[in-house]
């Protein structure tokens, strides 16, 4: 299976294929310069990925460095983005060799900006290892580090040349991290897809469970869509990649209240977020209350938070609209905010009444 991300002279392919990593070394030779790769990955990833694409790398006569970082969100930050820059220096990178980020969107989102910032732009392969990243941060061309100010703040558009996805690095994922990036694939479904998110409803048991049509299934519709999105609107400024923040202007509220903790996934606060987005619309009359309850059913029964409580949040409304405020652009009390006249049928709202949305948040803390 084979997804083009339309970008003219920037266009790139993502393929999807069970066993993808296993025939890495053949799939990935055409952008192995001077016959190697530098690949970069995280510690977890070593006993599960790693051997399974340096064995192909070194079947296909291709040779391979590695560097391995920490794992998790802190790797995101200055400390190791010089200390991946001065590895890759080190190796003696040049512009036109390949770096191959191996591993989820923490590995992606910093490989991509260690690239774009070397040598002033050095090639990069993302092989996503995350139903998050494999679906969602992989493709699209955006890479950051965090900084003390925000997530993201530090970062660049810069897209790879090349996206390999396989689906069976996701047998060794621990399950909750399967659900919360199972969050993102429904939000595509809700954004314009209503056919896919009734396939969700009629199938998400089966991808949680491990059923491996069902993931490439999952994952060729999720980047298609992505693809589609990104190839109208790259450097999100017409308003239409706007569109894939469904749910995360609640969500990121829920994550700030729990100070970015491991004690809500950023695909969990976005599946709790998203239900309150729908309910939200609902509440407002745009929605039928039909379809914020079929939202709410289906993110329960893949076991993610559908509710501020099943979230482990106790916050006033006045609190988590604080949290929105914090980093959007207001605009006289009123902020932009994703609202949803049904499934598949989201769209920007520019001016919401705060106020609303705080009477909204303290209904439903009950
Ligand atoms: P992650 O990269 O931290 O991976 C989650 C955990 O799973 C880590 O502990 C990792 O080591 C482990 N892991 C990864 N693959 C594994 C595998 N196959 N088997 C076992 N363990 C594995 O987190 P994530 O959810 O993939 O990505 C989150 C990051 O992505 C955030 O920093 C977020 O800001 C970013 N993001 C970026 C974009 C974008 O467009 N660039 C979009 C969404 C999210
Ligand atoms: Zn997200």
């Amino acid at each position: 299976m084979s997804v083009r991300v339309e970008l003219g002279d920037r266009s790139y392919d993502i393929a999807i294929a069970p066993g993808a990593l296993d025939r890495a070394g053949e799939l990935l030779a055409p952008y192995a310069a001077r016959g190697r790769f530098i690949v970069v990955t995280d510690k977890n990833i070593v006993p599960n990925q790693l051997y399974r694409l340096e064995t192909s790398l070194t079947a296909a006569g291709i040779a391979s460095a590695v560097e391995v970082l920490p794992a998790g969100e802190s790797t995101k930050s200055w400390k190791m983005l010089e200390r991946l820059t001065d590895a890759l220096l080190a190796y003696g990178v040049e512009r036109n060799d390949t770096i191959i980020a191996l591993g989820g969107g923490v590995i992606g989102d910093l490989v991509g900006f260690a690239a774009s910032i070397l040598k002033r732009g050095c090639r990069f392969v993302q092989v996503p290892t995350t139903l998050l990243s494999q679906v969602d941060s992989s493709v699209g061309g955006k890479t950051a580090i965090n900084s003390k100010a925000g997530k993201n703040l530090i970062g660049a558009f810069y897209q790879p040349a090349h996206v390999l996805i396989d689906p069976t690095t996701l047998d060794t994922l621990p399950p909750r991290e399967l659900r919360a990036g199972y969050a993102e694939v429904i939000k595509y479904g809700l954004i314009d897809d209503a056919d896919f998110f009734a396939w969700c409803e009629a199938n998400g048991g089966r991808l949680l469970a491990g059923d491996p049509d069902a993931r490439t299934h999952a994952i060729t519709k999720s980047v298609e869509a992505k693809a589609r999105i990104v190839g109208q609107d790259e450097r999100e400024t017409s308003g239409r990649r706007a569109l894939l923040n469904l749910g995360h202007t609640f969500g990121h509220a829920l994550e700030a209240e729990t100070g970015f903790s491991d004690r809500l996934l950023h695909g969990e606060a976005v599946a709790a977020g998203m239900a309150l987005a729908f309910r939200f619309s609902a509440s407002l009359g745009l929605c039928p209350q039909e379809d914020a309850d079929r939202v709410t059913a289906h993110i329960a029964a893949a076991g993610l938070p559908a509710t501020l409580s099943a979230a482990g949040i106790d916050a006033t409304g006045k609190a988590l609209v604080a949290h929105m405020m914090h980093d959007k652009k207001m605009e006289g009390g009123q902020l932009p905010f994703l609202l949803a006249r049904g499934i598949g049928q989201t769209y920007l709202e520019k001016k919401v009444d705060l106020a609303k949305v705080e009477a909204f948040l303290d209904a439903e803390r009950g």
